[in-house]
């Protein structure tokens, strides 16, 4: 690694003022120390936001589940609220990469950082939740506009992610074999005026389906979704899998994922 200082900073007041003078925050560090070990990143200073109390906890506010940003995978895996309000958003942060990574990696990092395979950004944009900073609310819509990007600005940071509770939804991702992470991932959310499908590891961030979204919405079956044809546009080919190939898995994907959401 490149030479760096290091802040604890221990409020939100403070963590705010050191990244909003150029420093670096830290979360879990599962995807950042990698990065500045592989010289791809070399911060002057680092912000461990792991004492801010703001940023922790998991809370029921009306008909939201509100997560605090440095709320560990493992955290939201066990944790009862999830677990009986959005057993979907639990099921997917216990299928997270390794356990290792579980129990360091934050969604507020997995958020911030927008891996085009990763899993939540799925979650956020298909529960159609709000992205909390100091000062904003970002909606999900509008927060993630290509991969390794965001709609944060230099220095803001989030402070925790409000996910409305949908009447049925559901997870599925196939896993790339030596990560973890999703080389297709499907979520599909039920709410009253609507159905939401996002899409994670199709190669060029993550993405909203409307064909999928508007068959289901007129009928939430497997059936409904197996007649639609996913295009390969704006999908991408790699190593792993072909864009034809991945074009395939996201209808697989969300027919079962409707399945499951049906129970
Ligand atoms: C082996 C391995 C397997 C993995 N498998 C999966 C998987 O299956 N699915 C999946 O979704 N993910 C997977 N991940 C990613 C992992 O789960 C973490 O979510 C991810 O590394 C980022 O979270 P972090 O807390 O570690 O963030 P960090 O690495 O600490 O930070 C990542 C970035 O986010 C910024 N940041 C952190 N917190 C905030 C904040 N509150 N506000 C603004 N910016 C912030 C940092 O400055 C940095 O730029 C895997 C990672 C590894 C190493």
């Amino acid at each position: 690694m490149y030479a760096f200082t290091f802040e604890r900073p221990t409020s939100l007041a403070d963590a705010s003022r050191l990244a909003a003078a150029g420093g670096k925050l830290l979360a879990g560090g599962q995807t950042l120390l990698a990065s500045m070990k592989l010289r791809l990143a070399n911060p002057e200073q680092l912000v461990d936001i792991t004492a801010v109390r703001e940023l922790a906890g998991i809370r029921r506010e009306g008909q939201s589940l509100v997560i605090g940003a440095m709320t560990r995978h493992a955290d939201v895996a066990v944790h009862p609220e999830v677990r009986s309000a959005i057993p979907a958003l639990a099921h997917l942060a216990a299928n997270i990469g390794d356990r290792q990574v579980r129990a360091l990696g934050t969604i507020g990092g997995s958020v911030a950082n927008n891996d085009p395979a990763a899993c939540y950004p799925s979650a956020v944009l298909a529960l159609k939740a709000t992205v909390n900073t100091p000062t904003r609310k970002i909606a999900a819509d509008d927060f993630f506009p290509a991969m390794f990007t965001t709609a944060l600005n230099e220095g803001e940071l989030i402070t925790s992610i409000a996910f409305p509770i949908p009447k049925r939804a559901a997870y599925i991702k196939f896993k790339q074999q030596a990560s973890r992470f999703a080389l297709v991932g499907v979520f599909v959310a039920q709410f009253d005026d609507g159905v939401r499908v996002a899409v994670t590891g199709g190669g060029n961030g993550v993405f909203r389906h409307q064909g999928l979204e508007q068959a289901l919405t007129r009928s939430f079956t497997p059936e409904a979704a197996a007649g639609v044809k996913v295009s390969t546009d704006n999908l991408s080919g790699d190593l792993h899998a072909s864009a034809e190939y991945r074009a395939n898995l996201i209808g697989v994907l969300t027919q079962r994922a409707v399945a499951k959401a049906l129970g």
